[in-house]
């Protein structure tokens, strides 16, 4: 069953595209920059087998551990499963190669021994860290330390700044006065730059500061000066909301909000209208601040009565505790859904699918064995309570195979069935692990004893399929789940930046941004040569009737909604970001963070037309659906926008 769609993917090979891209990053070199891999096969081959070492903890049948490499190896090897960047940069890392170049077939358990006991510091795995922050010099500059540590690795870092006091507060030792969270976001700015990031990517980290901290304006105009590169560019910034609904309340009745800090004598009362005006103000200048409720995260944690979360990753979509870290892995839904059916609960694929995701929370839960964590506390954390990440790629590209507007009713029913079927079943198969493995150590400590659902679900009246998976997500947690249980969250859904190159489809939930693009590459002679790309879908769609003016025009306009040849239906469907209104956008994340437990990495994308008012718009409606978080985008807002279309190049 496994194998049926897995082997049509296995034959195809990577793009150019993704090549380059291996090649840039991912493949390994020695110490003198010669490359030691060439092809996507060794790197599969190298995260399967170091991956797969982690088993020798469970069993001494080798031939169960070779059938989790071998499991592991065709997920990667054929781009249906891939796991984040850090696992695909550091498994195997710095160990002997010989032992990865020996066939499945050779391999003993001592070659598996010897893989799980040569690890090093530079098998890092996870992407994504939160680090305590303490209210003294000592304890802040702690933190620099260790977050440099996880960054050099290619892990990306957050932190909740709430806990130091407000500028100008008093401190006790030196008589002096406090300079406030801000000024060390500056520090730890400093340090993100200096980072060599494992040779592979910049850092990247994210800041939050409570609403009702007395230096939340400051904060919230951090980085209204920054064009895209120049002003804490090493950060995001979020805003932490404890309570939506309460803080729409205030907002609605223009409410007093006093801004205040245990550890000093500093208060201020203000408007909670003025605070919300100035974030939606300066969101529209640059995108920052974010918004993020990490009461309705804890709400939905089932850990929070003794570690709550305190901050997110950079992109926002894993909450964490303080130590906390979580290895992700994404499954390309755009391939499965040439044959499988997916989201249907009367599916004839459903095992197949369910076998897929049992072998990608195995090998997530595997990670969290082989590997090597940057500090001790991060280690106990992680094995206490087995934060895994399993989410999906290529939505936006599904929806256009399947023929559904990404902005449509239909599409949404899809997505809230899509992610209903992989939180069902990635926690079964958590389940499942328990069972032969253990829960995990606090699950006694956890909500889930006592029945929790981890997520909100929609309403049973949306459409049956909702309502089958909401039956049977409800017997799981009230039944088997309240004995049962491997990881304390296991669902997350990334940007997947990276990976979704490597798999060549479309970004984690995001819609495609666009639809072609022109990419300069340097060739052998230096000359940078022009390279256009145009979404192979809708090639396919078009047919014969793709002219090479008409691919001209795509490449001009990014989107094909103002090209007069293209039927009315293409254009529905082939929708870019910027096609898709905003409140769709925020639709979208509803229905599917619906069912995550931790949460998704997802942006609102607005025109560059849109005035501060339609931002306020969008983030007052942002306090009242199933949201954890909230990001916009304004096009052009950013002087250095990653991708932009060949017409505005
Ligand atoms: P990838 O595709 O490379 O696996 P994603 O774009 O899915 O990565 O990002 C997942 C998480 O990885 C982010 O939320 C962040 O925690 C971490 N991350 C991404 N890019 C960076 C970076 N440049 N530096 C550090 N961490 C990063």
């Amino acid at each position: 069953m496994f194998m049926r769609v897995l082997n049509k993917w296995i034959q195809k090979e990577p793009s150019k595209n993704a090549i380059t891209i291996l090649k840039d990053r991912y493949f390994l070199k020695d110490g003198e920059g010669n490359y030691l891999e060439s092809t996507w096969d060794e790197v599969s081959k190298r995260i399967a087998r170091h991956v797969a070492a982690a088993e020798v903890n469970y069993t001494s049948d080798i031939e169960e551990i070779k059938n989790a490499e071998e499991h592991f190896y065709q997920l990667i090897k054929s781009r249906i499963f891939l796991p984040n960047s850090p696992t695909i940069f550091n498994a195997g890392k710095t160990m002997d190669r010989q032992l990865f170049k020996k066939d499945i077939e050779e391999t003993t358990l001592e070659d598996y021994k010897t893989i799980f006991d040569s690890r090093t510091k530079h098998n890092m795995l996870s992407a994504c860290f939160v680090i305590p922050m303490d209210d003294s010099m000592s304890a802040i500059f702690d933190a620099v330390k260790n977050a440099a540590l996880i960054m050099k690795y290619g892990g990306g870092v957050g932190y909740d700044f709430s806990v130091l006091r407000p500028k100008g507060s008093s401190i006790a030792g030196t008589g002096g006065k406090s300079s406030g969270p801000i000024s060390f976001m500056h520090v730890f700015n400093t340090a993100a730059s200096t980072i060599e990031q494992g040779g592979a990517r910049r850092a990247a980290q994210m800041a939050v500061l409570r609403y009702d901290h007395p230096d939340v304006f400051d904060f919230i105009n951090s980085k209204k000066d920054n064009k895209g590169n120049n002003v804490l560019n090493y950060f995001n910034i979020s805003v932490n909301i404890d309570n939506p609904k309460e803080f729409k309340k205030m907002l609605e009745e223009n409410g007093d909000l006093t801004l205040e800090h245990p550890a000093s004598s500093i208060r201020k009362t203000i408007k909670a209208n003025d605070l919300m005006n100035k974030m939606v103000e300066n969101a529209w200048k640059t995108g920052d601040p974010g918004m993020l409720f990490l009461g309705r995260h804890n709400q939905y944690y089932a850990m929070s009565e003794h570690t709550p979360v305190t901050a997110t990753n950079p992109c926002g979509e894993e909450p964490l505790p303080p130590f906390g870290s979580c290895n992700l892995g994404s499954i390309d839904v755009a391939k499965l859904v040439e044959d499988m059916d997916l989201g249907n609960p009367n599916s004839d694929d459903i095992s197949e699918f369910q076998e897929i995701i049992y072998w990608a929370v195995r090998f997530l839960d595997d990670v969290i064995e082989s590997n090597i964590y940057p500090l001790k506390e991060i280690e106990e954390m992680s094995k206490k309570q087995r934060f895994i990440g399993l989410g999906i790629m290529g939505l936006a590209d599904a929806l256009y195979k399947k023929e559904l507007p990404y902005n449509s009713e239909q599409a949404r029913k899809f997505m809230a069935k899509l992610t209903a079927e992989l939180a069902y079943f990635s926690h079964v198969a958590s389940t499942e692990l328990a069972k032969e493995r253990g829960n995990f150590p606090d699950f006694q400590r956890s909500k889930y004893p006592h029945g929790f659902i981890p997520f909100p679900m929609l309403d049973d009246e949306i459409d049956e399929d909702i309502k089958a998976w909401n039956e049977k997500i409800r017997q799981h947690f009230q039944g088997e789940a309240t004995k049962y249980k491997r990881n304390v969250q296991t669902n997350t859904i990334a940007p997947t930046g990276s990976i979704s190159n490597l798999a060549d489809t479309s970004s984690g939930i995001e819609p495609n941004f666009l639809l072609s693009y022109v990419r300069y590459m340097t060739n052998k002679e230096g000359d940078r040569v022009p390279l256009s790309y145009i979404n192979p879908i809708l090639m396919e769609k078009i047919g014969t009737n793709m002219t090479e003016e008409l691919k001209a025009e795509i490449i001009e306009k990014g989107s094909i909604q103002n090209i007069d040849s293209i039927p009315n239906e293409i254009k529905k469907i082939f929708v870019t970001s910027m096609d898709i209104p905003p409140k769709d956008h925020l639709l979208a994340q509803h229905v599917i963070q619906s069912y995550l437990d931790a949460s998704c990495s997802k942006t609102i994308n607005m025109p560059k037309s849109s005035t501060i008012e339609d931002v306020k718009a969008i983030y007052l409606q942002a306090l009242e659906l199933n949201l954890k978080g909230l990001t916009i985008y304004r096009d052009g807002s950013l002087e250095t926008q990653v991708l932009t279309s060949a017409s505005k190049e």
